[in-house]
């Protein structure tokens, strides 16, 4: 289990875990992140943990810690924990905050019940009686009615802290869901929306009758690019072919995710496969013509191609069904020589890629 990254920071030993935090970062020449940060604060403050393993089969092995790592570490060990942590915070407020209102409604209306009887009694009580005692009477009354205005005022500024609280809660809320849905290395939405994006597209699709189509992209040789110039270069074109994908791919209704590792797709409803095909081979030709430089020295970094696979969605198949055919099709744009995009033939019984867009 990891430990809670709050109950750390809360804790009196929290400003000398930070500093150690940052020394061991420092050591291990991990950039200072605000991801990297949380990593390293279970790393010396829970020593115990899962994420603490991580790290220190990491850096047992030798390897350089990459942003890469710091990604696939977190997701498989964090984000789980944060994202009950906060929903769980969000819970207790919104019932704290649902409490508090009912208390004043019970409240204002025993008070209002109250005046009723008052009203009641004391319209009863008006019959036959002098000028004192209905003088006193209209006082009581009118006391009573103060107490039900003031006890009113009371409820409504609960409520309007309520709404406030309430909006604040589903801002927030909504800034954990993306973040649970977002890559953080890429800033592409993540397998996770992928999935839930393709599951309700394709069902759309299947409503409508309108066509769907899907392209899945892999980063040719990527781990011997990664072997060769390190991991932190690797994660350098993560990042530029997904801005890339997420360019082209981000037009209209169309949504571009990192699917895997090297591996991104693009949905595209209501679009056929040739625009599809059209759209990526622009991303291929872009990727591939453009000269990367390792930062750290400046060395050109060879050239980058992507290899991509493309299937319509077929009425009434399993979202699984098309990427499966879009997989096919993308490997055998891989072994057709790489840099180059496939169409998958959906016609076929059995998908099979029909045409190849090469460069
Ligand atoms: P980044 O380094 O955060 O850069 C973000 C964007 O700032 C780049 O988007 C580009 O528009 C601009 N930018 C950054 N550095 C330069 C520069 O030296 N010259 C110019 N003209 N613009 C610059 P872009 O191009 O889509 O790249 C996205 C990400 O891809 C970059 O994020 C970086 O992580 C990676 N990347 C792109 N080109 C290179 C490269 O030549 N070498 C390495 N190592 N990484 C690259």
């Amino acid at each position: 289990m990891s430990t809670d990254i709050d109950s750390i920071l809360r804790s009196p030993k929290a400003y000398q875990w930070a500093r150690k935090a940052i020394e061991a970062m420092e050591t291990h020449k991990v950039w200072p992140t605000a991801l990297n940060f949380e990593l390293w604060l279970h790393y010396v403050a829970a020593k115990d943990s899962e994420v603490a393993a991580e790290i220190d089969t990491v850096l047992s092995s030798g390897e350089h810690f990459t942003d890469q790592m710091s990604e696939e570490i977190a997701a498989q060990h964090l984000p789980a924990a944060k994202l009950n942590g906060e929903i769980l915070n969000a819970g207790k407020t919104l019932s704290k905050e649902l409490d508090s209102v009912s208390r004043a409604v019970r409240t204002a209306r025993e008070t209002s019940n109250l005046y009723g009887q008052q009203l009641a009694s004391a319209s009863e009580s008006f019959q036959g009686q002098d000028n004192d005692s209905v003088r006193a009477m209209v006082e009581n009354l009118s006391s009573a009615t103060r107490k039900v205005h003031e006890e009113n005022q009371v409820l409504e500024s609960q409520l309007a802290d309520t709404t406030d609280e309430l909006g604040r809660l589903r801002a927030h809320l909504e800034q954990v869901r993306r973040d649970a849905m977002t890559d953080a290395l890429t800033m592409l939405a993540n397998r996770k929306a992928f999935d839930e994006t393709m599951e309700r597209a394709c069902a759309d699709a299947d409503d409508t009758d309108e066509i769907l189509t899907l392209a899945v992209v892999d980063i040719d040789h990527f781990k011997t690019f990664n072997d060769t110039w390190g991991h932190q270069t690797g994660d350098q074109v993560l990042r530029y072919v997904a801005s890339v994908i997420g360019r082209i791919g981000g037009e209209g209704a169309r949504f571009a995710a990192r699917y895997g590792g090297e591996e991104f797709a693009v949905i595209f409803p209501g679009e056929r496969s040739d625009v599809a095909l059209a759209a990526m081979e622009q991303a291929r030709k872009e990727i591939s013509s453009r000269t990367l430089k390792r930062r750290s020295t400046n060395e050109d970094l060879g050239a980058i191609t992507i290899s991509t696979g493309i299937a319509e969605h077929r009425r009434g198949d399993q979202p699984a069904a098309t990427i499966e055919a879009a997989d096919g099709a993308l490997y055998a744009s891989k072994r057709s020589g790489r840099n180059r995009s496939s169409l998958a033939d959906m016609t076929a019984q059995s998908q099979v890629p029909a045409k190849q867009a090469a460069a």
